[in-house]
């Protein structure tokens, strides 16, 4: 039996391309976007100019057509220089533009998706409410039709929403409850009427990365705008966050790689009694740990986006790929700014934003312990 675990050389061709273009037009920036909180709208188009907004999307709608794989890739290698600019992608596409291609009508693919590939636009998605985190079943942000307009009339909040509220944020879907036991997908346009884009949150990590809270006081939008089946909102958003699981570790991998590669050059050129720190095992073998957990995140990643092309059941990969992952990068961090000493403390070097922005990972879509209980419950125990 043959096992192949190298990406095709056309995967390693776009990395290439993805790695020059995250060096030379990310990586310069990134320290001061983080320093700012600025949102590099200008770099966020150059990303869609660069297709990376449609990979995994078909060409009829301009995307790329991209297996998942290429996909994750991408987001590894811009994650390398600035986990802002990842999961502005990873949301873009994950978030934004996937509920679209799965569930939208044709006139939504044409109105919404073909932009968003085009990354021209960008969508977010509203799940998160204060009162329904890892319980997104418990929203209570209310979507009721009034028959006399043809409109619903949403009432309700949700919170930390990525991508929702910059200059060419087009939309947001959210989940609203329909009836009692009922949760939709609903397309709320930004600009809306009754839809309050709150300011943006002061965050420990991911400056350059825009999220808001969002208000919705008696908001009025066509009866149309439901995405998908009605009363199907909560079936949609569960495969939703097993496909961006396997891009949100994707990102986690590159930020894990990029602290490994730091911390090589570091020991190797930082010389501490009378010679380089490499030489000490205590910091030599920290480098040869992260290397064995980056090979492990990145054959789980990989696996994870294989079994997706092959159209196999991911839930548990998706969750394993995203635990394990998402830990071994703030791990990473947390050694690499160790092996930087003093330096790593300061706010300019890479490692320290690094820190930061790695530990949303083990929160965002899916916290640690949520993947655990996917994981237990898989493996057939009762578990709460
Ligand atoms: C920067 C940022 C960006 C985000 N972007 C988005 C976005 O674009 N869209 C969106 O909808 N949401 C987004 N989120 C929200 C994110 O997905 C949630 O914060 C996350 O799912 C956790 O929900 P919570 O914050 O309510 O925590 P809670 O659910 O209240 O969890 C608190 C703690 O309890 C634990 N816990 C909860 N339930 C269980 C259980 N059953 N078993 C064991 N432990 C449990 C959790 O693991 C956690 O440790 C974002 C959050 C941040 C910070």
């Amino acid at each position: 039996m043959i096992v192949e675990f190298d990406p095709t050389p056309e995967q390693e061709q776009f990395r290439a391309v993805v790695r020059d273009f995250a060096e030379g037009e990310i990586a310069p920036n990134a320290a001061a976007w983080d320093r700012d909180h600025v949102f590099p709208v200008d770099a966020v188009r150059a990303m869609g100019k660069l297709g990376l907004f449609g990979l995994p999307f078909p060409e009829e709608y301009g995307g790329g057509g991209a297996d998942y794989l290429t996909y994750c890739i991408a987001i590894e290698e811009i994650a390398r220089a600035d986990a802002s600019m990842a999961i502005t992608l990873e949301a873009g596409v994950s978030l934004g533009a996937a509920p679209f291609f799965y569930s939208g009508t044709e006139e939504q693919k044409q109105e919404y998706l073909v932009p968003m590939i085009a990354g021209e636009v960008l969508g977010a998605f509203g799940l998160t409410e204060a009162e329904a985190g890892s319980d997104a079943g418990a929203t209570r942000t209310r979507a009721t039709l009034d028959e006399s307009t043809s409109e619903w009339v949403i009432d309700g909040q949700k919170t930390f929403i990525t991508n929702s509220g910059t200059e060419i944020t087009k939309c947001v879907t959210i989940t609203a409850r329909t009836a009692p036991n009922e949760i939709t997908n609903i397309v709320v346009d930004s600009g809306t009427t009754g839809f309050v884009v709150q300011p943006p949150y002061r965050k420990m990590g991911w400056h350059a990365s825009d999220t808001h809270e969002l208000v919705f006081d008696g908001c009025r939008v066509p009866e149309d705008h439901v995405l998908g089946v009605r009363g199907e909102g909560f079936k949609t958003f569960l495969r939703i966050l097993d496909d961006g699981r396997i891009a949100i570790a994707a990102l986690a991998l590159g930020m894990a790689s990029a602290c490994l590669d730091a911390s090589v050059a570091y020991a190797n050129q930082r010389q501490a009694f009378g010679g380089p720190i490499g030489r000490y095992q205590s910091i030599a073998f920290k480098c040869a740990d992260m290397a064995v957990a980056v090979e492990n995140a990145r054959n789980l990643v990989y696996k994870a986006a294989w079994l997706r092309e092959q159209g196999r059941p991911i839930r548990e990969a998706a969750a394993m790929a995203k635990l394990y992952a998402s830990e071994i990068a703030v791990d990473a961090t947390r050694e690499a700014v160790q092996i930087h000493g003093g330096y790593g403390y300061i706010d300019e070097t890479l490692v320290s934003r690094f820190y930061r922005d790695a530990k949303i990972l083990e929160i965002g879509e899916g916290t640690s312990e949520i993947q655990r209980l996917i994981l237990a419950r898989g493996l057939g125990l009762p578990v709460e």
